[in-house]
């Protein structure tokens, strides 16, 4: 039997993997989550064996199970291929106090590239396997980072186009021209004259203007959305946690099945509840330490048993990180009351009525895996400084957050446990955060020149820019529209011509 999704608010349905990739979105609001968790397909032996494809392809076959085998094959091997500037794509390196899983050598050396660069190629067989001809439409917002992963991920992939919106003066000058310069004859960009908000409003209606749809329709398109509560993005990231756990074990770094934890920098919580996933089908994993930078939400809510958004938001240096409601945190709650539908239906109506949730004793219980915690920017600062003093590594803003709540809980727990630091950006994405922290009169000098900032970064740490960086130094702009919010609406039908 296969394994069937449904919706984590009550409707009854049952959609098979690729039904649920197409969708995106349970019709009810809810997220989809698989009926079971399927146990590891292999022995943690066989995992050390294998290479990054490999372990992919072992995990999305238990969980994708409408597809065959060979089609998951041929998505994995369009993935993780060039695009990534190691064929590891997906190093761990050992360094003084812990393990790092570096996710960040694909195309926008951020971890996004892990899910975004499969996904189209799920999405197109998923329409090919359930008769849908029409061409498919991404639509997305952006505050810098996902638009161009997915741009990225969806360039000139046959049968999809994408269209990314960005807030015209929110993105910082390198995301821009990440944006602007990206190559496909299937891509459009327009900034948005607004903020991040209102772009992604506009989008969140254009998705359910029933006109525009039938327009679209009529001309060949259908939408869909590559948001990161999309199965097909959480899914590909279940196979990473393996695959640190598999490198340990070949590296003779651990003992097969003893339990190692993981420290997670995160916001919408697809990361670490990948490795949840991981730890339900049986990897020897002990704490999911969950990390949070100044947008403590997560912290308190592990730490009290209540989820409260009402609180400012702080825009910190690690801005991927700098989110008040956490979307995948429903599929976690759904399971932590034992799947009841109708209990999680209200707590996410409570959610959005006043805000917060409190769960009950039992649930919280139930939630013994994971433990929060956070650090403040300066401890995030002080964590870049120190780890390239004593190892010569320079992390990211949002990798040094999860070092240093590491250090914090090692701390207070004495808790020994080998532990992998999951590694989600490179550090020459967030050069004005990094550079300061680790060369300060350099940094000063060059303040607010980011091509200056690289060029320290470059020389101080002996780690050449990545291929990311070095080609939109020069690459032509290719996109420069810039519209009111009123204006999207036109701007998508002016694409799909
Ligand atoms: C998106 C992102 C995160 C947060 O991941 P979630 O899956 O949303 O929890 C952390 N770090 C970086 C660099 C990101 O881009």
């Amino acid at each position: 039997m296969g394994i069937m999704y449904h919706s984590t608010r009550g409707d009854q349905r049952a959609y098979t993997a690729s039904q649920a990739i197409l969708k995106g979105l349970a019709p009810d609001g809810g997220l989809f989550v698989p009926d079971q968790i399927p146990p590891l397909p292999k022995s943690l032996r066989e995992f050390a064996a294998m290479d990054y494809h490999g372990v992919a392809l072992e995990i999305l076959s238990s969980f994708l199970t409408d597809f065959t085998r060979d089609e998951l094959e041929e998505c994995v091997e369009k993935a993780y291929d060039k695009k990534f500037d190691t064929p590891v794509i997906a190093p761990v390196v050992k360094k003084s106090d812990a393990y790092y899983l570096e996710l960040y050598h694909g195309a926008t050396i951020a971890f996004k590239d892990m899910a975004l660069s499969i996904l189209p190629h799920l999405c197109v067989k998923a329409a090919r396997k359930n008769h849908e001809q029409r061409e498919i439409v991404i639509l997305t917002a952006t505050s810098g980072d996902t638009g161009k992963a997915a741009m990225a991920g969806f360039a000139d992939v046959p049968g999809t186009r994408i269209m990314v919106f960005y807030p015209d003066g929110g993105v910082s000058p390198i995301q821009k021209l990440q944006m602007v310069t990206q190559k496909g004859k299937n891509v459009r960009v327009a900034a948005i004259r607004g903020n991040f908000d209102d772009a992604q409003t506009e989008v969140k209606k254009l998705f359910s203007d029933q006109a525009l749809n039938s327009e679209i329709s009529r001309r060949g398109y259908v939408f869909s959305s590559a948001n990161s509560i999309n199965i097909g993005r959480l899914i590909p990231q279940v196979a990473y946690y393996v695959w640190a756990y598999a490198r340990l074990l070949a590296a003779g770094e651990i003992e097969e099945g003893e339990k190692i934890n993981f420290t997670v920098p995160t916001g919408n919580f697809g990361n670490i509840l990948a490795g949840y996933y991981a730890k339900c089908m049986g990897l020897p994993v002990g704490r999911l330490i969950c990390a949070s930078n100044e947008n403590k939400v997560l912290f308190d809510f592990f730490t009290t048993g209540t989820y409260d958004r009402n609180r400012p938001f702080i825009l910190t240096s690690s801005p991927s990180m700098d989110i008040l409601v956490s979307s995948n945190l429903e599929r976690l709650i759904f399971g932590c009351c034992g799947d009841d539908a109708a209990k999680t239906a209200e707590f996410m109506r409570e959610l959005s009525k006043d805000g917060r949730y409190t769960i009950t004793a039992e649930m919280k219980k139930n939630l013994a895996d994971f433990t929060g915690g956070y650090a403040t920017q300066e401890e995030t600062s002080e964590r870049i400084h120190d780890e390239f003093a004593s190892d010569h590594y320079v992390l990211d803003t949002h990798t040094a957050v999860a070092s240093a709540v590491y250090q914090k809980y090692v701390k207070q727990t004495g808790d020994r446990t080998k532990t992998v630091i999951v590694s989600t950006a490179s550090p020459y994405k967030f050069v004005r955060s990094v550079v300061p922290a680790i060369d300060p009169e350099d940094a000063a000098q060059d303040e607010g020149k980011d091509f200056d900032l690289i060029a320290d970064l470059e020389r101080v740490s002996g780690v050449p820019r990545p291929a990311a960086v070095r080609e939109i130094d020069h690459a032509p702009v290719l996109h420069n529209l810039v519209i009111d919010r009123s204006e999207m609406k036109a701007a998508v039908l002016d694409f799909l011509k």
